[in-house]
This record gives structure tokens, C-alpha cells and sequence, in this order.
């Protein structure tokens, strides 16, 4: 028997549901496959995000902070804690019940917008048909749809230097779920989700090695920002080893051997435990049916254009499975966009105002591009840049490493790019991001009024700084685009 809707949606991740949710606000007839198994054996929607990805991590981050404040920097406020203990079976709970509340959260957002959730893995057929294989009994059944959207999302790269092994040798979903604080812990990958986990263990008491291939320590953020990074976390403690490549890992009765090469040799280090965070790739084996004939790029990703529809009539596709940057509010904000699309709608989406945030302490968070790429491209811009140091706020929160700086073009004076390292880094982006949405100049940040005593006050100055008219640090001369070398040594 065959089932007629508006829209099928394959996904219920921050891509999908979104994307139901709008679909449903508009006035269509949607339904909504996912084949997520969360807690107890139980479908669950969400995804990656909500089970194992953003949200999980942030629980655990947020934990391990006060766990570290509470053993580390209570006392330089005057506070003296004894008897600190750790009771990860407790953390742990705590981080499943924010994730049971909030996937729960979304099934009555479903119910309240007439979203039907169907239970099983989906498969796309010709003709906008949507093969749905049931969970536990299997059962098989197709629905008819205008129009599908795919939203599959993504998985950990699993590579053939760590194979997974049990709790030893895990991804980042493992890494959710240690039932012990690992004594050594070896991380491969120092990318966004490699320095979150890392973090959140060394928090709580692991020494921590993150073993990175590649010679440059987060390539895709601003030089000098990443550089201010890796000072800040080896100083706390996290033995970061750039330019060190896994080659194998060998799981015995007391941890792991690891074998990675660098510069000088091989090296071999003994850990209790390994994560492996090397990647993620787009879910999209069995996506569709060969006689669909849905285009996938070289690395498996869905091909899509810029208003993510893919080469079939009335198939779209968003999220980690298409190109750009796999972070949740991308995926969902294209889930909107589709949805309005669909109903007919003028609907577009702004990629160049994307934020990215790393959520260790300090915060890394940034939005537009970055000063290499402008250098690349030989545009001429202007910086300015503000440290914490001088932020009254932060000064008085004991929390003042790291800074803002921002990046306006030389001719135009527009906000091309803003590139944030500090507390709350992740809250001060969304300045920015609407600065940039609304095209504003560095001049109109300087010209606004910010509230004192603020983080936000840095934003402000580092726009000041841009004219050389910071307040709160001494005036330097205007740094052009060709003095502007010195900022990257
Ligand atoms: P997903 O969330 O992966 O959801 C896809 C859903 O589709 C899943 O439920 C899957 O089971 C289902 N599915 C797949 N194939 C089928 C099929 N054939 N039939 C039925 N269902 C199917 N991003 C951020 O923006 N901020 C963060 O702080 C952040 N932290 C992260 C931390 C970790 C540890 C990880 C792993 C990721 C993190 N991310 C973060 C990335 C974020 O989780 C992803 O970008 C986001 O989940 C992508 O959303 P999506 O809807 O495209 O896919
Ligand atoms: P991201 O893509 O941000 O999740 O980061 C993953 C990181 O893992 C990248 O910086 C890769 O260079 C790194 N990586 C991939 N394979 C290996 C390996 N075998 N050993 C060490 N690092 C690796």
C-alpha cells in the first residue's frame, strides 16, 4: 500500500526535523523517515546532533568546566572547596537526561505540527518514492511524494590504523560514554571534535595526547588566532603533536600501543585508551536506489546547487550529506530554506556568514574570512584586534586570555571577517554574524553603544582598533594590508 505526501523527509537530524517542522508550518502534508536507535533500544529523533553530537558534548563540557573551575581556579576568588569529588556515573546521567529531554522535546514538536514520524531507514525509489523499511519487524512500504528531502547526515571516519575496540578504541560517540576517567588518552585528529573530547577528559583528570597529521594546527581558522590556541592548550596541559600521523594501534590486556610517524621517525606511546576523530562522511550508502539515479560527488556527498537541489526533479538534499561546513544550524537553516522553496517561496541562503565554534576554554569562534585567505586573494583589508586583558569584564570573571579581532575591507570598510578566541567566544560570534548579514561597516560597530561592563565591549574596541581609535589599549598606527605580515608571525 502507498502513502501520499507533500514532502517525505529521509533524516531527522537538525537538517530534517527543521526542515518538517517549516514544511508542516507551511501548510504541507509531511512525514518524516528516520532510523536512529538511541537510549534503551529505542527510535529516537535528532541525530547525530542531538544523541551523539553537539548536544551530549556540551553537557560533558560544561560539567568538566566547573569540575576544573572547582579544583583549579575557585581559589583565586577567595574560595576554598574541599572533598571535591568526581562522580562520572552521575555526569554521565545528567548528560542523558539533557539529551532524552531535548529528542522527547522534538517528538512533541512533531505531534504539534502534524509531523509524522515513521520508524525505519528510508530509501529513495524513482519517481519521488520513498521505500521505508520498518524497525523490528522489517515490514516494507512506499510513500509517494511532490517532493523528497534527503538529510542522512553523516558518520565518523573510521580508519585502518585504529580500528574500533569496545570501549578502548572509540569514536566520538564511545568517547560520550567512558564509564572511567582513562588515565592516558590518545586522541587522532586535532580538529574541532579531537579538542572538545580531548578537553572534556583532561578536565576531568586524563593526560591527554592528540596526535595530528597535519602540520598546521587548525587550518581553516585565522593564523593568528589558531597560533594563540595551541599556546593556550598546551599551557593547559594538552600535548598537542602536529605533523604526527597514526600508522597503527595495537589493543592489549593494558591499554593501546600507538604507532605514529612525524618528522624525526616512528614513535610508539602507550594509552589506556584511544579516540579516533578524524573525520566525518556523508550517510549516503543506500541512500537511493540505483534506478533513482541521485548524483553523488567523489567523496559520496549529494551534488547539489546553491539552493540544495539535487539533479533529480523535486529531490533536495541538505545537511552533512551536501557540500559546505557539517555544523548543525547550516544543515537546519538549509532545511528552512527548502521548505519555503517548496511552498514556493523566495528563499536563499547566506553562506559566507556561517559561524564556526570550537567550544574548549578559551572559546574559538569566527564568521567571514579569515586574514591568510585575504592575503591569498589580495584583497586589502584593515585589522583590529582587542585583547580580554583590557576587557574590565573579563578581568573581573578571572577569564581574560584571548581576543577579538576584526577584519574590514580597506576600500569599502565592510565586515569581511570577525575571529574570536575567549570565553564566551561562541555567544560574541552572533554580533558579528549579524553585523556581517546586515552588511555593516567596522564604522557602524564603532558607531554603536555597547553596554559596560561587557565582553561585547570587545567587539566594539577591536572595531575602534580597525581606525587605530581602540579606547582601552594604546593607539597603534593603522595596520594596512602590507604591514599586516607582523600579525601572522
Ligand atoms: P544528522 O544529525 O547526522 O542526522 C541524520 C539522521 O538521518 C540520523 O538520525 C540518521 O540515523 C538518519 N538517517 C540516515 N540515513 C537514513 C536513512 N536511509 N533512512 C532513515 N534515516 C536515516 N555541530 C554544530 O553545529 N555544533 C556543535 O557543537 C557540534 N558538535 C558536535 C560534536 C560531536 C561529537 C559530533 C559528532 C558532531 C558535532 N556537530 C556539531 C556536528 C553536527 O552534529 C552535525 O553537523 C549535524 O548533526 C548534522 O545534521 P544532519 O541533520 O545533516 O545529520
Ligand atoms: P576534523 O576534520 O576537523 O574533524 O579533523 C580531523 C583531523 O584528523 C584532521 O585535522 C586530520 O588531519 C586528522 N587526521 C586524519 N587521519 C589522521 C591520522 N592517521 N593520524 C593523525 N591525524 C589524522
Amino acid at each position: 500500500m502507498s502513502k501520499q505526501y507533500d514532502v517525505v523527509i529521509v533524516g531527522a537530524g537538525p537538517a530534517g526535523y527543521v526542515a518538517a517542522i517549516r514544511c508542516a508550518q507551511l501548510g504541507l502534508k509531511v512525514a518524516c523517515v528516520d532510523k536512529w536507535i538511541g537510549a534503551e533500544d529505542q527510535p529516537t529523533l535528532g541525530g547525530t546532533c542531538l544523541n551523539v553530537g553537539c548536544i551530549p558534548s556540551k553537557a560533558l563540557l560544561e560539567s568538566s568546566a566547573r569540575y576544573d573551575d572547582i579544583s583549579h581556579s575557585f581559589a583565586d576568588h577567595g574560595i576554598t572547596a574541599s572533598g571535591i569529588k568526581l562522580d562520572l556515573a552521575k555526569m554521565m546521567a545528567r548528560k542523558d537526561k539533557v539529551v532524552s529531554d531535548l529528542t522527547q522535546g522534538i517528538v512533541s514538536l512533531f505531534k504539534a505540527n502534524g509531523v509524522k514520524w515513521l520508524q525505519g531507514a528510508g530509501k529513495l525509489l524513482p519517481n519521488q518514492q520513498v521505500q521505508v523499511t520498518a524497525h523490528g519487524d522489517g515490514a516494507e512500504s512506499v510513500l509517494e511524494a511532490t517532493h523528497v528531502i534527503l538529510a542522512p547526515g553523516s558518520s565518523s571516519v573510521e580508519i585502518g590504523a585504529a580500528p574500533l575496540k569496545d570501549d578502548v578504541i572509540v569514536d566520538s560517540s564511545g568517547a560520550l560514554e567512558f564509564t572511567e576517567v582513562p588515565k592516558r588518552l590518545g586522541v587522532i585528529g586535532a580538529g574541532v571534535i579531537g579538542l572538545e573530547l580531548g578537553s572534556v577528559w583532561r578536565r576531568l583528570g586524563s593526560e591527554v595526547i592528540l596526535l595530528e597529521a597535519q602540520e598546521c594546527f587548525l587550518a581553516a581558522a585565522d593564523e593568528q588566532i589558531s597560533k594563540d590556541a595551541l599556546r593556550q592548550f598546551k599551557r593547559q596541559g594538552l600535548d598537542i603533536r602536529l605533523g604526527a600521523r597514526v600508522v597503527s594501534c595495537e589493543a592489549g590486556k593494558k591499554g593501546v600501543a600507538v604507532q605514529y610517524q612525524d618528522g624525526k621517525g616512528e614513535h610508539t606511546e602507550s594509552v589506556d585508551k584511544i579516540i579516533v576523530a578524524v573525520g566525518r562522511r556523508p550517510n549516503t550508502n543506500g541512500l537511493a536506489a540505483d534506478e533513482a539515479g541521485l548524483l553523488l560527488d567523489e567523496w559520496g556527498f549529494v551534488h547539489v546547487d546553491e539552493q540544495c537541489r539535487t539533479n533529480l526533479p523535486s529531490v533536495y538534499a541538505i545537511g552533512d550529506a551536501v557540500r559546505g561546513p557539517m555544523l548543525a544550524h547550516k544543515g537546519s537553516e538549509e532545511g528552512v530554506m527548502v521548505a519555503e522553496v517548496i511552498a514556493g517561496q523566495k528563499a536563499e541562503m547566506n553562506y559566507d556568514t556561517i559561524p564556526s565554534v570550537i567550544y574548549t576554554h578559551p572559546e574559538i569562534a569566527w564568521a567571514g574570512v579569515t586574514e591568510q585567505a585575504l592575503k591569498a586573494a589580495g584583497t586589502e583589508y584593515n585589522v583590529g584586534t582587542f585583547p580580554f586583558a583590557a576587557s574590565g569584564r573579563a578581568r573581573a570573571a578571572g577569564d581574560s586570555a584571548g581576543m577579538v579581532k576584526v577584519i574590514a575591507d580597506a576600500k569599502t570598510d565592510r565586515v569581511l571577517g570577525v575571529h574570536i578566541i575567549g570565553a564566551h567566544g561562541s555567544e560574541l560570534i552572533a554580533q558579528a554574524v549579524i553585523a556581517m548579514e546586515m552588511g555593516a561597516s567596522s564604522e557602524d560597530l564603532a558607531m554603536t553603544v555597547f553596554a559596560h561592563p561587557t565582553l561585547s565591549e570587545s567587539v566594539h574596541e577591536a572595531a575602534l582598533a580597525v581606525d587605530s581609535r581602540a579606547i582601552h589599549i594604546p593607539g597603534k598606527k593603522k595596520i594596512k594590508n602590507s604591514v599586516v605580515a607582523d600579525h601572522l608571525d
